[in-house]
């Protein structure tokens, strides 16, 4: 089978063909019928994420079916759609683990990251940390949902009960949480790279009801905002944007440094927080809501063999929606 395989940071992946994985016990072997590719992917290819294990096919969106069982497998049938998050394996023994916090379980393994993901045409996975794919949404369609969608949820819920809810960074995961935040009858606020007129437009399309540039004010105060783009120097300008009491979300896994700011951006109970990973109920959660709303993920398609193409237009900003590989 063929995997898009990343063998250093900096380096372009390489089309490697390797055996068909044999899944161990716990685990499921899942035939990829499609990969998102998301900014974190951007982050490991690039380095920027500390020791990755190497090499390493990256990818944590997956959508598939079920292919084969290892040991002791009882929770999926074979040729079941499953999806696999980033969060790949916890140690359910530790104190965060116990309290429902395994995302930041110290022991946490990730896809595409610790353990082979999904830029391959078979792809293994504790099957405890795979979820059912219901509903009509196509695979490649599904596959965003698994990062930018769950991942984006989290944030949205950390943003608390804000009406006005400002966006940084308009790529995959804000056109899922803009549909999300509308359905709960926010109202978004969507801030993008100046002069980025796509962006912008694609956000109105989506229900924003204002759209402009970062550094520009909004025409009313926000109760919350949530970055995704990962521009430190965003931190202060949402803060000035966000009313008494109202928090600041850190979407991303990685950001530049955050520059220096007066304290009279914090006073007044503003909260800055970031949103680390996801839990197998945020999962839960999102994907029983999802279908309900119903999410419409924009996106666009590349062969398996254009990885290295479709990174290069996410780290160009040239994609409106979301990328995703199907081998
Ligand atoms: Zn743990
Ligand atoms: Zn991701």
């Amino acid at each position: 089978m063929r995997a898009m395989v990343l063998e250093a940071p900096g380096r372009k992946l390489a089309a490697t063909d390797r055996p068909i994985p044999v899944p161990g016990r716990g685990e499921v072997l899942i035939q990829v019928a499609a990969c998102g590719v998301c900014r974190t992917d951007l982050h490991v290819v690039d380095g920027e994420l500390k020791d990755p294990t190497l090499p390493i096919v990256p990818g944590h969106e997956i959508v598939g079916r079920v292919a084969g069982l290892g040991q002791g497998v009882e929770r999926f049938p074979l040729g079941e759609r499953v999806g696999v998050p980033w969060l790949g394996w916890s140690c359910g023994e530790c104190r965060f683990c116990r309290a429902g916090r395994e995302n930041l379980c110290p022991k946490a393994r990730f896809t595409g990251y610790q353990i082979d993901g999904g830029y391959q045409e078979y792809a293994v996975a504790d099957a405890r940390f795979c979820f059912p794919i219901a509903g009509e949404a196509g695979d490649a369609e599904a596959a965003p949902l698994l990062c930018a969608g769950l991942i984006g949820y989290r944030s949205l819920v950390m943003a608390g009960d804000a009406r006005n809810l400002g966006i940084y960074g308009f790529g995959a995961a804000a056109h899922i949480v803009a549909q999300v935040a509308r359905h709960q009858g926010r109202r978004v606020f969507a801030f993008t790279r100046a002069g980025d007129d796509a962006a912008q437009a694609f956000a109105r399309d989506l229900g924003a009801v204002w759209a402009g540039a970062s550094e520009e004010s909004p025409p009313e105060t926000l109760d919350a905002a949530i970055i995704f783009a990962p521009v430190g120097a965003l931190v202060p300008l949402a803060l000035k944007a966000v009313e008494k009491g109202g928090t600041v979300v850190c979407g991303g896994i990685h950001m530049s440094d955050i520059p220096s700011f007066p304290y009279e951006l914090l006073w007044g109970e503003r909260r800055i927080c970031s949103v680390a990973n996801l839990t197998r109920r945020d999962g839960e959660e999102f994907l029983a809501l999802a279908p309900k709303i119903p999410v419409q993920t924009e996106i666009e398609t590349f062969p398996l063999a254009q990885a290295n193409e479709a990174l290069a237009r996410l780290r160009e900003g040239r994609l409106r929606g979301a990328a995703v590989l199907v081998p």
